[in-house]
């Protein structure tokens, strides 16, 4: 992995995922960290036990606040956002909820990219509003809408860059910046990106957030989360919504996200690569009438794209050519080699299509959106198959 990509490192990218935070000689040099499968600690005196509880922020008293384990995962996260520190949480939502709810108080205003994330966006329109806090929702395409829609008890700008399913940016220097103007706190939602191919806090933004259940994990078989920011605003969340929601990831889960860990940069480049090849094929089909992807170069975004992110992973949606929903969906039920499922980020190419919440024959807005995550398949088979599943849409 060529150095001069990860400038914003103060530690080569090889480093931070094979060596940083593991005390090897601290358990009989093992080459793979062992998983700390313990909820507490025991302490040698009264007096050690005292200062253990007094600092539970950084040493291992209850597994609620600090593992081994979850430790060193939460250290080589912190070093991969060029972060003074982190928290890791059960899952992506865990740790959006908690980042939020750690920051606001009821009569407070949040500012938030419309169309978030599924479960961000009901944190945003129904659990807050029962304790007091109200979300406006914008088209965070022009950062000036950000600035519009701040008001005096407005506490965070919330980013999602790119979106989840059409992948729209938001400018996150031009964001940033307006909220250092106006005293306001940003967080975004990096999951689409990974920690490699997108750093927002050298843009200006206080917290990057992840489902870490995606490329991070990278193998669907485990969930996480996590918050990268200041250690100020990490102990903040770790006093409020880390500690007492208990939101927090299990010793093996965050052993297997280290073990997703030192895979994900050749893991990110293949999935990347491959969704090239694959874009470049789909968009000579007749049967496809727009792609969405930040650095497809029919993006209005694209320079913008560029600009912030070093690439853009497997993550791409298409519009077909389909007359019905029901087209869409035998498009969908004939691809043999990818499987229909949520999420994305692991080995497995998968699609998903947004007539999914849709009544049969249903013409609404955006029928025919199929999202595609790209996995570590051989691009070619991949190909094939989409070729066949397009004949379908030929009548
Ligand atoms: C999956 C996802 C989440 C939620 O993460 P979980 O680990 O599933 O809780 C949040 N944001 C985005 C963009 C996601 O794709």
């Amino acid at each position: 992995m060529p150095i001069f990509k990860f400038q914003y490192l103060t530690m080569d990218l090889s480093y931070i995922l094979n060596h940083l935070g593991e005390d090897r000689e601290g358990y009989f040099n093992a080459v793979a960290p062992p998983v700390v499968q313990t909820s507490n600690f025991a302490f040698p005196t009264v007096e050690a036990m005292r200062r253990g509880l007094r600092e539970e922020f950084s040493y291992p008293a209850y597994t609620r606040g600090v593992n081994p384990t979850v430790e060193m995962l939460r250290e080589k996260m912190a070093a991969l956002e060029g972060a003074e520190d982190a928290l890791v949480f059960a899952s992506g939502s865990g740790a959006i909820a908690s980042a939020v709810m750690s920051n606001v108080n009821s009569g407070d205003h949040i500012v938030s990219v419309r169309d978030p994330y599924t479960w961000t966006n009901i944190l945003f329109s129904k659990l807050l509003p029962g304790f007091g806090v109200e979300t406006t929702f914008i088209d965070g395409c022009d950062p000036a809408n950000f600035e519009k829609a701040i008001k005096a008890n407005t506490r965070i700008l919330y980013l999602e860059s790119p979106n989840s399913f059409t992948f729209e940016l938001q400018d996150l220097g031009a964001v940033s910046e307006i909220a250092r103007r106006r005293g306001v706190l940003t967080m975004i939602d990096n999951s689409y990106s990974g920690p490699l191919y997108q750093q927002p806090l050298k843009m200006g933004i206080a917290l990057s957030i992840h489902s870490a259940t995606k490329y991070i994990g990278g193998h669907s078989d485990t969930m996480g989360g996590v918050v990268c920011g200041s250690r100020e605003m990490m102990r903040r969340i770790f006093d409020s919504g880390y500690m007492t929601l208990g939101g927090v990831a299990a010793p093996f889960n965050a052993w297997l996200l280290l073990r997703g860990l030192r895979t994900l940069a050749l893991r990110m480049e293949r999935s990347s690569d491959s969704t090239a090849k694959i874009i470049g094929f789909l968009e000579k089909q007749p049967e496809v009438e727009k792609i969405y992807y930040p650095l497809y170069k029919g993006n209005p975004q694209y320079e913008l794209a560029r600009r912030q992110m070093t690439k853009a992973g497997g993550l791409f949606t298409v519009a077909l050519r389909a007359a019905s929903v029901e087209q869409v969906e035998r498009f969908c039920d004939s691809l043999k080699r990818f499987l229909l499922a949520v999420s994305w980020g692991g080995h497995e190419s998968l699609v998903m299509p947004r007539c999914l919440g849709m009544p049969p024959g249903s013409t609404q807005e955006g029928y025919n959106l199929v999202r595609f995550y790209i996995g570590l398949e051989d691009p070619e088979v991949l190909t094939e198959d989409l070729r066949q599943a397009l004949n379908t849409l030929r009548y």
